[in-house]
């Protein structure tokens, strides 16, 4: 399979076999693809046109799964019944394409490890749903197909150099080098989240290693900071929640409590060191920064802004565009729908 190019601008060349010709060769706003994001959360799943317009969109539970297969029977009754819709509604599927956590062989459609989702590592998804749904099927990661989604319908619109970072449970990232995906030479590239920023601090992190960006600016990571905070902050309001979250902690931020404040600067201290680190390595036009904390952008922005203006080269950290995330929780079916519709089956 041959690296698809994201530029706006770019022919979209669907090669498929023959019996997929017919709904090619239909108007470009009639190729549907069934997407889905399987999260160790949510599995998500929908319908997407290559205008880019999600139809019959559903979110549910990831099935608490014992075996890859009972995965593959998720995905194919969520796929199912899209495609009860979608026929119903006049049109047909022209492939399948399914977005994972963890490392994944794009060319090979498998899983090569998935921490969240263990008996998925090593497993060949994309071939499974490809032959229980008789379409053509693509697995991507989710956090580069996110960058993907963003590339195509969100913030870096008719950019070609782009850095994704996921701000979630754990932080995610996706590269985009001259309108290309970059995956790395063993599928692994763009773990952002596990680069280091702190080799003195100690904190360990779930990959193995100590003082990783996720552990200071996940959604995981606000919560623990918050935690550790708290003595300095008898009169916080924060003292009082037994179940903290990060969406608590940035109201309490919002409404001026200076505990959820003090985690939330100090959040934007560390991704800032690691944009910077990225900025240099990799010059890219523009970071965009998505997931749940991106919502706390006003709490985090000033001091991140700050470390990229101290660290980075001056020319460009003056160039780089530092822009949240404008396809929200979408993105990823969206990436997904883009490299779908980009695909070369060759
Ligand atoms: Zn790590």
């Amino acid at each position: 399979m041959g690296l698809p190019d994201f530029s706006a601008e770019a022919e979209i060349d669907l090669r498929m076999s023959q019996s997929e010709t017919k709904v090619i060769a239909g108007s470009a706003d009639q190729r549907r693809v069934f997407v889905a994001d399987l999260g160790g959360t949510h599995l998500r799943s929908a319908i997407v046109d290559q205008a880019g317009k999600i139809h019959f969109h559903f979110k549910q539970h990831t099935p608490a799964a014992k075996s890859a297969e009972d995965i593959v029977e998720a995905l194919v009754a969520a796929a199912r019944e899209c495609d009860r819709q979608n026929t119903a509604a006049g049109y047909a599927i022209d492939a399948v394409s399914v977005v994972a956590p963890g490392t994944v062989n794009v060319a090979a459609g498998s899983i090569v490890k998935a921490p969240n989702l263990p008996f998925l590592s090593g497993f060949n998804l994309a071939e499974a749903l490809s032959r229980a749904l008789n379409l053509p099927a693509i697995l991507e990661n989710d956090a580069n197909a996110a960058a993907v989604g963003e590339m195509w319908l969100g913030a870096a619109r008719g950019r070609r150099t782009i850095v994704c970072v996921t701000l979630g449970t754990g932080v995610g990232g996706g590269i985009i080098l001259d309108g290309k995906l970059w995956h790395g030479a063993h599928h692994s590239a763009a773990e952002i989240g596990h680069m280091c920023v702190d080799p003195f601090g100690g904190v360990a992190c779930p990959c193995g290693s100590r003082g990783c960006l996720e552990v200071y600016a996940s959604a995981t990571a606000i919560v623990r900071m918050t935690r550790e905070a708290k003595p300095r902050h008898p009169n916080s309001r924060l003292q009082i929640d037994s179940e903290l979250t990060s969406e608590c902690i940035y109201r309490a931020g919002v409404e001026g409590d200076e505990l959820a404040l003090e985690v939330f600067r100090r959040m934007g201290v560390y991704l800032g060191i690691g944009l910077a680190n990225l900025i240099n390595i990799l010059n890219p036009e523009m970071i965009v920064i998505g997931g749940g904390v991106v919502n706390a952008w006003e709490l985090f922005e000033k001091q991140m802004n700050h470390e990229v203006v101290e660290r980075a080269f001056p020319l460009l950290a003056d160039l780089v565009k530092i822009v949240p995330a404008e396809c929200g929780d979408d993105a990823g079916l969206l990436g997904a729908a883009k490299l779908a519709f980009c695909w070369d089956s060759r």
